[in-house]
């Protein structure tokens, strides 16, 4: 059907578009920092950041001339030969996180899915391929292709679609007794968030932390955090789990490491990375020079003062939404870290009613499971513009 351009943004994507999202009717034409505009020029606050992917918010200088040059020489060579930006993104990440290898991919569930392969082919090149489970966690969310499906712990979303990779366990979030019951010497992998964001707004408890490096230690497992969307600077440390002491094998990233772009990664240690071999694992446009490029900048400019300004905001952020907590008798508690904020609603209030009246208020915001209003602004969130979301979440709560 040929889309009209009397039609809305929403009835032509209706009509084109395959029916996976449940959208916004929300004309946006442009963004610009921590702002989007739609087709009148009117401005929303955007604590949504692309669901966590604009760490540098919309139109980020840096990256727009870091993409720009790359693209003055080549836009894709393939990974048949060498790609310096991937080298270079590399080479600083590794720099930064103590790791000793980099893979680069395109997205969060293909990190997860590198990851997870790596630590079977791991076991399996050390003659102990009866090391295949995998233990993740309930609520937890590892992405949409069919191992990281598996290791997601939300069966409603593996419903439907047949026979799953096999070998995946999941337990209670922070339950420490649970975790300890399946890990044994059959086991591969303990696999978690180092917050669980899309699960709750969920922070790790310090048992959850010295139980997972406890077992670790005692049966040699590996331990690989997901830190698409706690990473990249996200918690106010360039990795989440630097803030709570896990010390993984494999990290995975995505989401806010491309800018915008893109980009998925995982960091391994050199005693996984010294079993691979040319043609384990693969990808045609993983580590793209383009999103690599982009992905530098985002990388350096984090590096460069950004880390600060996510723990002063947060602070910002958190004093301001427990003054809200006090206010409201429907919100129960702050919850997260660094700039994965949330907050826990009284199961009467529909979280989705919370997203409704801030878009009238022009602010963007989303959900996370259990009733949990979810806040991800952009990393380079300014004073005022902290300010002005929690003055608009106000006069939004005020509304229900
Ligand atoms: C978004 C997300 C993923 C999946 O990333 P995609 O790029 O959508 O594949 C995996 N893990 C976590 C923690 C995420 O937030």
């Amino acid at each position: 059907m040929e889309p009209s351009c009397t039609k809305s943004f929403l009835e032509q994507d209706k009509e084109i578009i395959a029916p996976l999202y449940g959208k916004s009717d929300i004309e946006f034409v442009k963004g610009k920092g921590s702002y989007l505009f739609d087709k009148e020029g009117t401005p929303y606050l955007d604590f949504v950041a692309g669901i966590a992917v604009n760490a540098l918010g919309h139109q980020n200088q840096g990256i727009k001339e870091a993409v720009l040059n790359q693209m003055d020489k080549f836009n894709h060579i393939s990974n048949l030969y060498v790609n310096m930006p991937q080298v270079e993104l590399g080479k600083k990440l590794l720099q930064i996180t103590k790791f000793d290898k980099a893979f680069f991919c395109n997205s969060g569930t293909e990190a997860n899915e590198g990851a997870i392969k790596f630590a079977r082919k791991y076991f399996d090149r050390k003659g102990e391929g009866n090391r295949q489970k995998i233990i993740t966690f309930v609520n937890s969310f590892h992405g949409r292709t069919f191992a990281a499906l598996s290791a997601t712990g939300q069966p409603a979303l593996r419903q439907g679609f047949g026979s799953m990779p096999g070998d995946f366990v999941h337990v209670a979030w922070n339950d420490c007794e649970a975790l300890k019951k399946e890990v044994d010497n059959n086991t591969c992998a303990i696999m978690l968030e180092s917050l669980a964001a899309e699960g709750g707004v969920m922070t790790l408890s310090s048992e959850m932390v010295s139980t997972v490096n406890s077992l670790q230690k005692e049966f040699g497992v590996l331990v690989i955090v997901d830190e698409v969307q706690a990473g990249t600077g996200r918690l106010g440390t360039f990795l989440g789990f630097e803030k709570y002491g896990l010390k993984p094998d494999l990290v995975t990233l995505a989401k806010g490491i491309g800018g915008g772009l893109p980009l998925g990664a995982v960091l391994l240690r050199e005693f996984i990375a010294d079993q691979l071999k040319p043609g384990d694992h693969g990808t045609t446009f993983g580590g793209n020079p383009i999103a690599c490029a982009a992905g530098l900048s985002v990388v350096n400019q984090i590096m460069g003062g950004i880390l600060e300004n996510v723990k002063t905001r947060s602070a910002q952020l958190k004093e301001g939404l427990s003054e809200l907590v006090s206010k409201y008798g429907f919100l129960k508690e702050v919850r997260g870290e660094g700039l994965i904020l949330g907050i826990a609603i009284d199961e009467a209030v529909p979280v989705a009613n919370i997203i409704n009246a801030a878009r009238k208020e022009k602010l963007m915001v989303l959900s996370a499971k259990g009733n949990v209003l979810r806040m991800l602004p952009a990393l380079t969130l300014s004073e005022a513009e902290a300010a002005e979301g929690l003055t608009k979440l106000d006069a939004a709560l005020s509304n229900i």
